[in-house]
């Protein structure tokens, strides 16, 4: 097999569609290439090689390569007229990782490789430029130090080595900037730099170049298995299998002075998905500098720039002096980088996200990705794709991560609370959203407070998990393409970056704003469109559901086979879901409705009563409740289909726990507290989940169903009697057997035909069931002769499989993941090969007696995307789910059947 893929000078080995084997840099690299875009030669060891290399060790898989990469170095060379290894004529080279899915920051990055004391002799004469050679040179060991001989600190706290070493330079010539080091300067960098090395690893720097490149390609395939990468791959679910390519490429250096730069820009705006070419850069930088925050990062394009400068409040002057855009500093190169942009978009015909270096003026490309973008952006984006008619409407519609619309659903700012508004800061609207909390300084603390904001001087790929928690991200330094911005508008998160005023002392926990105060626990909110940071809490108001989202769903409607229905309780809830889409509800819990004031006390009554009678008496009094109740919620889903669950819950849950609650219950129910302790006792069960419950409190007390059914019937003739079209579907819950649904299917229909004589009008309605445990499931066709339909309540479905409780599997389920027992948590993605092959069965075997039998689901997992998907692959007729997962559902429904 082939194990290095090279690419250079307009040709290429790989090409686009093998990112599989080369990793999304590899495989657009080599693409990149073939359409004739500048792109610095080289070569990608395949994704495969790391398989191997975790599984075979080093040595072998080395070996195994060696001839491969020794040609693929001999190609760079020719291309690049320079020599590996050479005194005079030195080829440097970068070292990169790159997987399948892209993971910004996440792996590691060696530049300058092959450089040494010789080398740095040869490039200075050959360049004429002795302190761009040992800029190189001192970047080189902090990488290869940092990165390959591990040096770089495993915690946050502690500062890395070389910056100590640079920070302590700058202090003894009393300069500020990185770039007012003299040659000297640096020359005195890199004697401390290794002796640093030395000291800290025992170890000499390594001088011979195929050393350092061995070592480089071994720690890139090492930083696939580092922490942060960990966490993100969990986050992001991306197989730990899958692997890094190691890109090795020839360097060209955006640091050789005010001609040469380096640069990453997006073909359209990440955040609103406006069609904007917009970026960032610096003059004479190298690599990361854009991305670390160290210095201010300029925007590349003018408009950009003047932007920039009236949310900075900077002057036109100073902007125009001081921060000029690449458009103004650079034409000729501005206009080349606008050509390439435009070219790349139409050629992936999605968002790109670039990054480029201009060496002395010559603009070179370096990487080109799908952008990542915020889900507003992604919406828009797919929209206007479509319109400007790039792509078709299929492929406007896999372009939407159903999950991922989950953040066009939540609220946004009031507009007038924000008027009112106090307005602490401004920073770049890096990431929008409206985010309220309270403060904290470190990511590891970002779970102190329920709802938290995490300020930050700059963030690093190790507050990942913190950023995940916080409600919002507020940075003081760094550009629209910091960490802070890039990693928030991936994840959805509200983000305000390099908001200047805000100075943090992270040592006492405070920021001081404009003079003002801020510490640990006070609430701010961020508004992540705008770029503004209120003082405390400010309101917000529903988001605007019509414009590119409602095309979305319009589009998934076209699509789709199944339907969406809403899990629901109240006519608001059902409310809500109907605007987004929802037909019908899948799952009505009834006991919720018991709790509300009076309604409470006549089930306490119900459960005391020692009589068939008593229970009756008790009965008849939350009849008329319950009759309101569903009148409300069929009247709210007119037209569609509700199915109505009837009491699910152990009676425990109904009586009070605590003394104090006991007390109050036995006066109003005029008993002693003994009594009433008496009771709790009495209904105390060792395993409630598996205890006295669902179908079971029906068959020991047939009254209780047959007024829950008398409720459900009466209320929806007397609507029908209204001209409203109520569809009711009830369901009995937790059946294991047939004779159990049989039982209560005799009482609902015999209580319907009571109800309909009495009133002299009929309805339809439907029986079914729920299927949930999982003997239900195997005996479906049996169940299938009584049941009119089937709803697969996956939540119990999977504790009853796994045989995991619900309640207590947080305590094991999380090391579970870590250790890879478990994929994923499987109350939240449905395991499709053990709970997901037991529901199929159901579904088959229910069919197979009767044909045309209603299937659907109604646990977590309706409105779960990859679970909506296996709906869809069962052939269930709908998925259910929670009113604000309808959108995420539907798109996912149509996805399906793409
Ligand atoms: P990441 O995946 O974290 O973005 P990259 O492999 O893209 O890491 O490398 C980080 C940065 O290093 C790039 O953005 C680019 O600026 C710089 N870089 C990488 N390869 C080269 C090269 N051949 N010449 C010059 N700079 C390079
Ligand atoms: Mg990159
Ligand atoms: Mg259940």
């Amino acid at each position: 097999a082939k194990h290095v893929y090279t690419f250079g000078a307009g040709e290429a080995e790989g090409k686009a569609d093998m990112k599989n084997l080369l990793g999304g840099k590899g495989a657009n690299l080599a693409e990149m290439n073939l359409i004739g875009v500048p792109v610095p030669p080289g070569f990608t060891i395949t994704t495969e090689v790391c398989t191997m290399y975790n599984e075979q060790g080093k040595e072998a898989t080395f070996n195994l390569i060696k001839p491969e990469v020794e040609a693929a170095v001999a190609l760079v060379e020719k291309l690049t007229g320079t020599e590996f290894g050479s005194k005079e004529n030195p080829c440097l080279m970068s070292v990169r990782s790159g997987a399948r899915a892209s993971m910004p920051g996440m792996m590691d990055t060696v530049l300058n490789l092959g450089m040494n004391d010789d080398a740095v002799e040869g490039i200075a004469k050959k360049s004429g430029n002795p302190r761009f050679a040992w800029d190189s040179y001192r970047r080189f060991v902090q990488m290869y130090g940092d990165v390959v001989m591990e040096m770089k600190p495993a915690s946050k706290e502690e500062i890395d080595p070389f910056e100590e070493i640079i920070e302590g330079l700058k202090e003894e010539k009393g300069i500020a900037l990185d770039t007012e080091f003299t040659t000297d300067d640096l020359k005195e960098l890199v004697n401390r730099f290794k002796a640093a090395v030395k000291k800290v690893t025992g170890k000499d720097f390594p001088t011979d170049p195929w050393e350092q490149l061995w070592g480089s390609v071994a720690a890139v395939f090492n930083s696939w298995n580092n922490d942060r990468a960990i966490l993100y791959r969990r986050l992001e679910q991306i197989p730990d299998e899958w692997g890094t390519a190691v890109n090795v490429q020839a360097m060209v250096f955006g640091n050789m002075g005010s001609n040469s730069g380096t640069g990453v820009c997006f073909t359209r705006d990440a955040a609103t998905g406006e069609d904007i070419f917009n970026g960032e850069y610096l003059i004479d930088a190298q690599g990361e500098d854009v991305v670390a925050g160290i210095r201010t990062p300029q925007e590349v394009t003018l408009e950009g720039s003047r932007r920039w400068a009236a949310l900075q409040n900077v002057s036109e002057e100073d902007r125009a002096s001081k921060y000029p855009s690449l458009e103004e500093a650079m034409p000729e190169m501005y206009a080349q980088l606008n050509t390439v942009q435009q070219k790349l978009e139409d050629h992936y015909s999605d968002m790109q996200d670039i990054e480029f270096t201009i060496q002395e003026g010559k603009l070179w490309m370096l990487q080109t990705r799908n952008g990542k973008r915020t889900g507003a952006a992604m919406v828009k984006i797919a929209m206007d794709m479509l319109n400007e008619g790039r792509i078709d409407e299929k492929t406007a519609l896999k372009r939407i991560d159903a999950a991922k619309l989950d953040e066009l659903l939540h609220p946004v700012f009031d507009t007038a609370a924000m008027k009112s508004a106090n307005v602490l800061a401004k920073g770049l609207p890096a990431s929008p959203g409206a985010a309220t909390g309270q403060v904290v300084f470190f990511a590891d603390e970002a779970n102190k407070y329920p709802e938290s904001v995490l300020v930050r001087v700059e963030t690093s790929p190790e507050d990942l998990e913190g950023m995940h928690i916080a409600k919002g991200i507020l940075t003081a330094r760094g550009g629209m393409t910091s960490h802070a911005a890039v990693v928030a508008r991936g994840m959805g998160k509200c983000c305000v970056s390099g908001a200047g005023s805000v100075k943090i002392n992270y040592k006492t926990r405070v920021m001081t704003i404009d003079g003002n105060e801020f510490h640990e626990g006070d609430w701010i909110s961020l508004n992540g469109s705008t770029g503004e940071v209120y003082e405390g809490k400010v309101a917000t108001m529903d988001p605007d559901m019509s414009g590119d989202f409602g095309k979305v769903m319009d589009l998934a409607e076209k699509f789709t086979r199944m339907k969406v229905r809403t899990n629901a309780d109240t006519p608001n809830d059902a409310k809500v879901a109907r605007d987004f889409g929802a037909q019908g509800i899948g799952l009505c819990r009834t006991e919720h409705m018991f709790f509300e004031g009076e309604r409470i006390k006549a089930m306490r009554e119900m459960i005391l009563a020692k009589t068939e009678e008593a229970r009756r008496k008790a009965l008849d009094k939350l009849l008329p409740f319950q009759r309101e109740d569903f009148e409300g919620i069929l009247e709210a889903m007119e037209g569609y289909g509700v199915t109505i669950r009837l009491l699910d819950p152990p009676l425990h849950e109904f009586v009070p726990h605590e003394e104090a609650n006991q007390k109050e219950m036995a006066t109003e129910m005029g008993i002693t507290v003994e009594e009433v302790k008496a009771l709790v006792e009495d209904l105390h069960e060792f395993n409630p989940m598996l205890g006295h419950r669902g179908c079971r409190l029906g068959n020991t007390y047939p009254e209780i169903t047959e007024m829950q059914a008398r409720a459900i019937i009466e209320a929806a003739v007397n609507l029908k009697q209204k001209g409203v079209d109520a569809r009711p579907e009830i369901m009995v819950p937790l059946i294991g057997t047939v004779k159990e649904l049989k039982l209560q299917a005799d009482i609902i229909h015999a209580t319907a035909k009571k109800v309909f004589e009495e009133k002299g009008a009929t309805v339809d309605y439907m029986v079914g069931t729920m299927i949930e445990i999982p003997r239900a499931a195997v005996t479906a066709d049996k169940v299938a002769e009584v049941a009119e339909f089937f709803s697969f309540g996956t939540n119990d479905l999977t504790q009853m499989t796994f045989g995991y409780s619900r309640d207590d599997a947080g305590k094991f389920l999380p090391i579970y993941i870590e250790k890879g027992i478990l994929k994923n948590d499987p109350f939240q993605v449905l395991d499709q090969e053990g709970v997901g092959q037991v529901v199929k069965m159901g579904v088959e075997k229910g069919r197979s007696t009767k044909p045309n039998l209603k299937v659907g689901i109604c646990g977590e997992h309706g409105g779960e995307p990859s679970s909506v998907m296996f709906c869809d692959s069962v052939g269930m007729d709908y998925v259910s789910c929670s009113p604000y997962r309808v959108p995420i559902a539907r798109v996912a429904a149509a996805q399906a059947n793409l």
